[in-house]
C-alpha cells in the first residue's frame, strides 16, 4: 500500500517488467474448468506450492473447499522428470478418492522439464493404474505464457478431447461452452435457455460445485457439473455456442473440426446489446421464439437505463480484468453514456484492440487501453494519476488503487477475495445487467452523497 503511494504519473516505456498483473496463472483456469465436470478430480502436475496457490485462490474466491491433487515435485523430480510422481498420484487418487475422472494440468516446472502428459497417461494405463471405466484427461498449461483464461481454454479442449464423441443420431441439443465466468452466470445461461425451451449441454458447468449449499455433510464430488454422458453426446448436437472468444474458441473449433458441429462464438452476455446478441443467436440456431418473460426482463433493464443514465452520463471509469468480460462491460459503459477512460487486460489478443477501437470511436475522450503482460494495474494507476476517474471496475487487487486514489471500486471478475455475492448472483443476461446497473449507480451515488455539501445533500435523486 505504501509502495503504491510512490506510483508516479511519469510513464516510461517498459519492455519486460510486469507490476501488479491484471491476470493470474494458467493452471487456475484449468483447475476451474475441470471442477465443472461431474465427479472429476483436478490434479496439478508440479510442486506443492503451485497447487496450494491454485487451490487457495479458487477457495478464497468461492469460499468453498477446492479439491485438487499435486504431483509434489521435489529436487529429484525437478531434475529427472515427474513421471514417477504422477503415476503414483494417479494410483493414490483413484484408490483413495474414487473419482470417475482425473483432469491433469501441467505447471511451469513440469513444462520446463518437458514432461509429456500423453506419454505418462499411456504409461499409467499400461501399468494398470487407471481402473476399468475411469478416465484421465489432460491439458498443457505452462504459465510463463498465457493466463488463467488460456488455461481454462486449454482444459476445456482437454475435456472435449477426452470424452466428446458422435454416434450419428442427432440429440436435438445445443452445446454451450461458457467462458471463465461465475457459476451464477452459468446458471443464468441455463435459465434463459430453459425459458426458451432449448435443451442444452453446458461444459464446463460449475454451478452447484463451487457455490453449493451448506448441508452439514461434506461431499468431495457435489451434484453439479457436466456429466460424462452429456459430454460424450456433444458430437451429436445441432451446434455449439461459445461465450467468450478467448476462453471458448478452441473448444468450439474442436467440436466443429472433429464432429462437424457448427460453432458460433459470441461475447459474454453482459449488458444489453451482448445479451440481445445471445438471445438472437439462440433464436436463430434453434428456431425457438423469444418468450414474453424474456422480453419483459429486457424492458425492465431498458427502463433502468433510461431512468438513471442522467446520473451516470460523462462519468469516467477505469477497468481491469479478462478481455471476455471487459469488452461487453465496456459496451455497457458506453451505452450508459459513461466513459471507459482506461482499460487493461493481462490476456492478450488483437481482437481486444480492434473491438476497443470500435467501441470507443464516438466516446468524447482519448480512451487508453492495452492488453498483454505489460497491461498491468501499475500502468492503469499511472494513467489515473495523470487524469483521475470516477469509478474503478475490476477484481479485489484494485482496492489498493481505490484506497490510494480515493475512488469507488465495483468488484467484478476474478479473483474477488474480500466480498461475496458473485457466486450466487449473476451479471449475465438482463437480470444480471440490472444487478450491474444497481451496483454502478450505488457506487456513483454513494460517493456523490459523501462529498455533497450540506446545501446539495438531497433525500431524493
Ligand atoms: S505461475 Fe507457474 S510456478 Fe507460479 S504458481 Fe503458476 S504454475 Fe506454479
Amino acid at each position: 500500500m505504501a509502495l503504491l503511494r510512490h506510483t508516479t504519473g511519469e510513464i516510461k516505456e517498459r519492455k519486460a517488467l510486469t507490476v501488479n498483473p491484471a491476470k493470474t496463472c494458467q493452471p487456475i483456469g484449468a483447475m476451474y474448468a475441470a471442477l465443472g465436470v461431474h465427479n472429476c478430480f483436478p490434479h496439478s502436475h508440479g510442486s506443492q506450492g503451485c497447487c496450494a496457490y491454485h487451490r487457495s485462490t479458487l477457495t478464497r474466491h468461492y469460499k468453498e473447499p477446492i479439491v485438487a491433487g499435486t504431483s509434489s515435485f521435489t529436487e529429484g523430480s525437478s531434475v529427472f522428470g515427474g513421471q514417477s510422481n504422477l503415476i503414483t498420484a494417479i494410483d493414490n487418487i483413484f484408490t483413495l478418492y474414487d473419482p470417475e475422472i482425473i483432469a491433469v494440468h501441467t505447471t511451469c516446472l513440469s513444462e520446463t522439464i518437458g514432461d509429456d502428459l500423453m506419454q505418462i497417461s499411456q504409461k499409467a494405463k499400461d501399468d494398470g493404474k487407471v481402473p476399468e471405466g475411469k478416465v484421465l484427461i489432460y491439458a498443457s498449461t505452462p504459465s510463463y505464457v498465457g493466463t488463467h483464461i488460456t488455461g481454462y481454454s486449454n482444459m476445456v479442449k482437454g475435456i472435449l478431447k477426452g470424452f466428446a464423441a458422435k454416434t450419428g443420431t442427432p440429440n436435438g441439443k445445443l452445446n454451450i461452452i461458457p467462458g471463465f465466468c461465475e457459476p451464477s452466470d452459468m446458471a443464468e445461461v441455463r435459465r434463459l435457455c430453459a425459458m426458451m425451451g432449448i435443451d442444452i449441454i453446458m461444459v464446463p458447468d460449475t454451478n452447484g460445485v463451487v457455490n453449493g449449499p451448506l448441508t452439514g455433510k461434506y461431499e468431495m464430488f457435489p451434484k453439479g457439473g457436466a456429466t460424462r454422458e452429456e459430454i460424450a453426446s456433444m458430437g451429436d448436437s445441432m451446434g455449439t455456442v461459445g461465450l467468450g472468444r478467448w476462453a471458448t474458441t478452441d473448444g468450439v473449433n474442436f467440436l466443429d473440426a472433429e464432429f462437424k458441429v457448427p460453432g458460433t462464438i459470441l461475447g459474454m452476455p453482459i449488458g444489453l446489446q451482448a445479451t440481445d446478441r445471445f438471445i438472437e443467436t439462440l433464436h436463430k440456431l434453434t428456431g425457438k421464439p423469444v418468450p414474453e418473460a424474456i422480453t419483459f426482463e429486457r424492458g425492465q433493464m431498458v427502463d433502468i437505463i433510461s431512468d438513471y443514465d442522467q446520473y451516470l452520463y460523462g462519468k469516467k471509469v477505469a477497468l481491469a480484468g479478462d478481455p471476455d468480460q471487459l469488452l461487453p462491460l465496456v459496451e455497457l459503459i458506453v451505452t450508459l453514456g459513461m466513459i471507459p477512460a482506461y482499460v487493461v487486460s493481462g490476456t492478450a489478443g488483437k481482437y481486444f484492440d480492434d473491438r476497443m477501437a470500435e467501441l470507443t470511436k464516438d466516446v468524447p475522450y482519448d480512451c487508453k487501453y492495452k492488453c498483454g503482460p505489460l497491461a498491468d494495474m501499475y500502468l492503469l494507476h499511472q494513467w489515473i494519476k495523470n487524469d483521475p476517474v470516477d469509478l474503478l471496475i475490476g477484481n479485489t487487487y484494485l482496492k489498493y488503487i481505490a484506497r490510494d486514489e480515493d475512488i469507488p471500486l465495483l468488484r467484478h471478475g476474478f479473483p474477488i477475495l474480500d466480498r461475496m455475492g458473485h457466486q450466487y448472483f449473476p451479471t449475465f443476461g438482463y437480470t444480471g445487467g440490472m444487478r450491474l446497473l444497481e451496483k454502478i449507480l450505488a457506487a456513483i451515488m454513494d460517493r456523490q452523497d459523501r462529498d455533497a455539501p450540506e446545501t446539495r445533500f438531497e433525500l431524493q435523486m
